[in-house]
């Protein structure tokens, strides 16, 4: 690794900010509002020090830049430049020349010469991998305002671009919070590490740090990246659009919650009952906590406590989805439990493989004694039993085609 300090004029990086790209994902997604740009555009008129920028040499003919740290600060001062914002209402004079509300192309020549000569401290990096320059990044950061899942985002491995893919997911366009300081990637590897796990526990910052580390082979087509794309995909068939329950805290147990009912339960097509349910709770919920205090009721009071403090604890997600399932089961009915049995046994197999005599009843190709499937009529996973009444036979095709259509 190698790096070069060097000096660039405001206006240069302006003509030149083509090359310049600000939106690598090294760092969080654009935050500042108006008047921190205000800001640092009024201490750049003053002449005041503005910290180093990093930028790493992507490409030297033509000289083309990512910019590692720094992002923000380019792009308030380009859309200043370009006379997209003005400076703040009540800013001070400047050496008693006026700068309040004016916009770029209104400042006094003089102050425009001194704008566009100002020069940035930029140390360029080069010749070196992504990686290392996302370590530097890391360090760089180290002691900082950055959140630990901006630093899980900034790392490298298939895990973190599993998860980055599954923050992406059109479920995320319904809740009812927003993406900053990557709060989706956060909730997208707590449900990572649940089920990977396959129980309840801790999933607090260390605990999702030790998985990006353990997992940095992690295979994206997994039957464990499959399992959380089900869920992911189921929730998103229960709330297909913008839905104002669904909060920061609970959509974590409604993770936990799908992925139980969707285990052990016939839960297909019952999408919109299972999310009224859930809404329904949510109001009840709501209007509980409206009432004196004397009036609550304990058990809510207690959820209530549970969504409030040490939310990421093991104890406290089995807390609340012992909770939630207690009322899913007294207000939504007939919840039929899958089979336990998931595969017909060698005597079952061997009676539907007689019963049938070896016939496919899809394409009444007859079947080797070795090569048969023996297949649930109504599926398994719609509550159909492992019974030999349920079963029926099947070449490995047909089987195939089958497995296929019902996914
Ligand atoms: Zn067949």
């Amino acid at each position: 690794m190698e790096i070069n300090k060097k000096t660039w004029p405001l206006s240069t990086t302006f003509s030149l900010r083509s090359r310049i790209n600000t939106d690598t994902d090294y760092q969080r997604p654009a935050v500042w509002t108006t008047a921190q740009k205000q800001m640092l555009m009024d201490s750049i008129l003053r002449g005041y020090d503005v910290p180093k920028f990093y930028w790493h040499k992507v490409s030297k003919k033509p000289e083309k830049y990512d910019v590692v740290d720094g992002q923000q600060r380019l792009r308030a001062i380009w859309e200043f430049m370009d006379n997209q914002y003005a400076l703040a209402k009540d800013a001070d004079s400047v050496d008693g020349v006026e700068i309040a509300h004016k916009f770029c192309k209104d400042l006094e020549p003089d102050q425009r010469i001194q704008l566009e000569q100002y020069a940035l401290d930029v140390a360029v990096i080069e010749d070196s991998s992504d990686e290392e320059v996302r370590e530097m990044f890391l360090r760089l950061q180290n002691g900082t305002s950055l959140k630990a899942q901006e630093k899980r985002h900034a790392r490298v491995g298939r895990m973190r671009d599993f998860i980055c893919e599954l923050a992406n997911h059109s479920f995320f366009n319904s809740v009812h919070f927003d993406n900053s300081r990557f709060t989706y990637e956060h909730i997208a590897a707590q449900m990572c590490l649940l089920t990977l796990r396959g129980e309840i526990c801790n999933v607090k910052d260390r605990d999702l740090n030790a998985m990006y580390d353990d997992k940095r082979d992690f295979d994206p087509n997994s039957s464990t990246a499959n399992q959380i794309k089900k869920v992911l995909k189921y929730l998103s068939a229960m709330f297909p659009a913008k839905t104002p329950e669904l909060k920061r805290y609970n959509v974590i147990s409604l993770y936990i919650l799908i992925s139980e009912l969707m285990e052990n339960y016939v839960i297909k097509d019952r999408e919109k009952e299972l999310a009224d349910w859930f809404i329904d709770f949510e109001l009840r919920r709501a209007q509980e906590d409206l009432k004196p205090a004397e009036e609550q009721n304990s058990a809510f009071v207690t959820y209530h406590e549970k969504t409030a403090h040490s939310t990421d604890g093991a104890d406290s997600l089995k807390y609340r989805n012992n909770f939630l399932m207690d009322d899913l089961f007294q207000h939504v009915k007939e919840l039929c439990p899958k089979d336990p049995k998931r595969l017909f046994d060698e005597v079952q197999r061997r009676v539907i493989y007689r019963k049938y005599n070896g016939i496919c009843q899809k394409c009444g190709k007859k079947c080797e004694w070795d090569n048969y499937q023996a297949d649930h009529i109504k599926p398994w996973s719609n509550g159909g039993k492992t019974i030999i009444e349920n079963g029926q036979l099947l070449c490995s095709e047909c089987n195939q085609k089958k497995g296929a259509a019902t996914c």
